[in-house]
This record gives C-alpha cells, sequence and structure tokens, in this order.
C-alpha cells in the first residue's frame, strides 16, 4: 500500500471539512464545525495500486501561520478548495498556492483545484470555466465538486493521487 499525506487547504466555509468527512467516513455535517485540525484516513484503489490518503484538514486562514506552514510541509499532495457560491474563496486559494509553492520551496506542487458546492447552481458566482483557466496557469485539474451530493468527490482525491503518483515516480 502506498501511504501518502494530503493537506486539505481553503477560506473558511468552503467546505473542507465537508469533503474529508464525506471522502472518509460518508457522512456530510450538516452543521457548521470550525475546524482546527484534523486528520482523516481512507484507502482505495487509483489505477491499481491501493492507496492510503492520510487527509490532514486544515484551517484555512485561521490557522496561525506557523501551523498551517508545518501542516503544508508535512504534506506531499494538496487538494486547494474553494466554494463556486463565493468569488472571493477563488482570491483564497491563489494566495493558497502562493504559500504552499513558498513554503515548499517548489515550483511544481501535486495539486488540484476544487470547487465546492456544485449542488448550489442557483447561487453560483465563480464558472467553471474561470477556475480551469487558472488550473492552466498551475499547470493542474481543476473540478467542481459536491461534499453534500457526493458529485465528483472520489474523482478529485483520484487525480490528486495520480499526481503524487507521477511525483514520487520523478524523484
Ligand atoms: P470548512 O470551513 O472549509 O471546513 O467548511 P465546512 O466543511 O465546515 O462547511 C461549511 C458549510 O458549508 C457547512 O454549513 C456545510 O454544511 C456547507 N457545505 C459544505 N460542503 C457543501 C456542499 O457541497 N454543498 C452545500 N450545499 N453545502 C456545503
Ligand atoms: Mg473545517
Amino acid at each position: 500500500t502506498l501511504e501518502f499525506k494530503v493537506a486539505v487547504l481553503g477560506a473558511a466555509g468552503v467546505g473542507k471539512s465537508s469533503l474529508c468527512l464525506q471522502f472518509s467516513r460518508n457522512r456530510f455535517p450538516e452543521n457548521y464545525e470550525p475546524t482546527v485540525e484534523d486528520y482523516y484516513r481512507k484507502q482505495m484503489a487509483v489505477d491499481g495500486d491501493a492507496i492510503m490518503f492520510y487527509l490532514i484538514d486544515t484551517a484555512g486562514q485561521d490557522a496561525s501561520v506557523g501551523n498551517l506552514n508545518s501542516l503544508i510541509q508535512q504534506a506531499i499532495g494538496f487538494i486547494i478548495v474553494y466554494d463556486i457560491t463565493n468569488r472571493q474563496t477563488l482570491q483564497d486559494a491563489k494566495q493558497m498556492r502562493d504559500r504552499i509553492l513558498h513554503v515548499k520551496d517548489t515550483s511544481h506542487i501535486p495539486l488540484v483545484l476544487v470547487g465546492n458546492k456544485s449542488d448550489v447552481e442557483n447561487k453560483r458566482e465563480v464558472t467553471a470555466e474561470t477556475a480551469k483557466k487558472l488550473a492552466e496557469e498551475w499547470n493542474c485539474q481543476s473540478l467542481e465538486v459536491s461534499a453534500k451530493t457526493r458529485e465528483n468527490l472520489e474523482t478529485a482525491f483520484i487525480e490528486c493521487a495520480r499526481k503524487v503518483k507521477e511525483e514520487i515516480n520523478n524523484r
């Protein structure tokens, strides 16, 4: 089994904890539970390899700078989450990527850009096209998901695992 840590990052309220909970425990919390820091495990097969994800659910900008940096340092893969119903969270996603590049001191990181809350189409503020352009600049994939309905949920983690495997194979 290939084991690795994936940090789930993004602004407060975008659904990081919900994504982690749905992916690892098939549970969607309806009530808002601000996170300090949490860990989840999930095993799944990706392209024929057994993968054990160790998810680091972060508190976004609320965390102390040093603490968040140390979580970033520990992770090999990254899922940056924004909320498709909140334009500002895509700006926050950009800052988060800058921080990862700074902490990791590299220009290339295994990363997936994830737009959560795709079930709330009537409140959309970010088009899929806008996110796709940003992801192209970043040389990564963008995906719209819903922690609530599970739409594209596993696909996002599978994509992240593929990026991590490429990174490990290229070392
Ligand atoms: P975090 O601060 O990024 O960890 O965000 P949470 O996971 O705590 O979610 C913040 C709020 O958004 C909660 O009220 C969730 O129920 C809600 N939420 C999270 N994901 C979704 C989703 O995919 N669809 C909808 N409709 N609400 C969501
Ligand atoms: Mg949280």
